[in-house]
């Protein structure tokens, strides 16, 4: 179903406008109502890398009157295979700026703002508030997963695209105009889906490798970045069928355009008819993404929870510690644990517990969490402090809930 366009329209083109805009102008579609709405359109996106390059350069050109960029990397060599708003001479400069350039280089009436920082959950309401739309381009899922909820919960719809070797997916996830004061939108956006409903959980932590670690096709880029172009310009002034609810999947080697339905879940954690996520969480953390150096931590010292439930039944000499939040330990726990959140190891009051709990050392500490992404920092932590045979518990809780004590609730 078409969705109302999400512009209103600006009051009049210039002579200049009308003369740089006439190949819109002339589509019916389009037409003079269609370019005011470009006109008046604000739209964030967010990386200046492979999808936002030609992203930015065709909405610019489109005449899309503001556009943000949140970046805060810097033009590298390697970058250029793909990431034609850069170029030879903006090497080392930062990317925001060297987009900038471009984009004025392409269309001096669009007004660009810069965002050049690291999109987190302390600046991301404050950097998306204020724009209609947003084109995705991120390359991570932690970031993903958080452009996805905080759109939600500022109700702005999103353009999302991801790439891998030859292979591209687009998609518009709306779910967030539901809450829309304009009632047309929100009834269109009614059974609208998220990211989330598509991909619930994201994947094992190096499962599915990045751009650096597998390589893209640098023309992918323009294949699905112009798709999101395409859809952008359709949701802003209010034409076509936009990929709402549809998942566009593009094989480069084939040359196939597939579209696929994508149903609104239920049971979406963030959008379904019981909702449990209510805020951003911590989205490294969902992500299971792990520092190298914790990764090194647990290398060679990490039980599974078949040892740890031996250790419990054979051994007095270690302490288990639990790492988690204090409510997640009211959820389920491993029995005879003690609680000692995450933060007081990073903030170093821990050390002084610890040495109670362990008899200054001479008990082996063995630490959870959820997963063994939070277990293995503050491993880290602990074997810096001087407890060398510290080890963790591979797969936390979920995995001791799963095949130890099925009894206990999951979450
Ligand atoms: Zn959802």
């Amino acid at each position: 179903m078409p969705l109302a366009p999400l512009v209103e329209p600006a009051e009049s083109l210039s002579i200049d406008e009308v003369r740089r805009y006439s190949r819109h102008l002339i589509i019916p579609d389009v037409g003079m109502a269609g370019q005011k709405r470009l006109k008046n359109a604000k739209v964030l996106v967010i990386g200046a890398g492979g999808l936002g390059s030609p992203a930015l350069l065709y909405l610019a050109a489109a005449g899309v009157g503001t556009l943000g960029i949140v970046e805060f990397d810097e033009v590298d060599e390697s970058n250029l295979q793909r990431q034609i708003i850069h170029k030879q001479s903006t090497i080392g400069q930062p990317k925001a700026q060297s987009a900038a350039a471009a984009v004025a280089d392409v269309n001096p009436l669009v007004n660009v703002v810069l965002h050049e920082e690291r999109l987190d959950n302390d600046n991301v309401y404050r950097i998306f508030e204020g724009y209609d739309l947003i084109v995705d381009g991120t390359d991570n899922f932690a970031t993903r997963y958080l452009v996805n909820d905080a759109a939600y919960f500022l109700g702005i719809p999103y353009v999302w695209g991801s790439i891998y070797r030859f292979d591209g997916q687009a998609s518009v996830f709306a779910a967030g105009l539901r809450n829309s004061k304009n009632e047309e939108l929100a009834a269109a956006a009614a059974d609208a889906p998220c990211y989330r409903c598509l991909y619930p959980e994201p994947p094992p932590p190096g499962m599915v490798p990045s751009c650096a670690e597998g390589g893209v096709l640098g023309v992918l880029c323009a294949s699905i970045g112009s798709i999101q172009v395409n859809e952008a310009i359709k949701l802003l002034a209010g034409i076509g069928e936009p990929l709402v609810g549809k998942l566009m999947v593009y094989d480069a080697l084939e040359m196939e355009y597939r579209k696929l339905k994508v149903r609104k879940d239920p049971n979406c954690r963030l959008c379904g008819e019981n909702p449990e996520v209510t805020g951003l969480i911590d989205y490294d953390y969902f992500c299971g993404n792990i520092s190298d150096e914790a990764a090194d931590a647990a290398a060679g010292s990490t039980i599974s929870v078949n040892q740890l439930d031996q250790w419990i039944k054979d051994r007095d000499d270690f302490v288990l510690v639990d790492v988690r939040e204090p409510n997640e330990y009211e959820i389920n726990k491993i029995p005879g644990s003690v609680l000692i959140p995450k933060g007081e190891f990073l903030n170093g009051n821990a050390l002084e517990e610890l040495g109670k709990l362990t008899d200054n050392g001479s008990k082996q500490l063995v630490l959870h969490c959820k997963s063994g992404v939070r277990s293995a920092e503050c491993l880290l932590v602990a074997k810096g402090a001087g407890y060398s045979d510290a080890v963790h518990v591979g797969g936390g809780v979920v995995a001791w809930v799963s095949q130890i004590d099925p009894s206990q609730p999951a979450y």
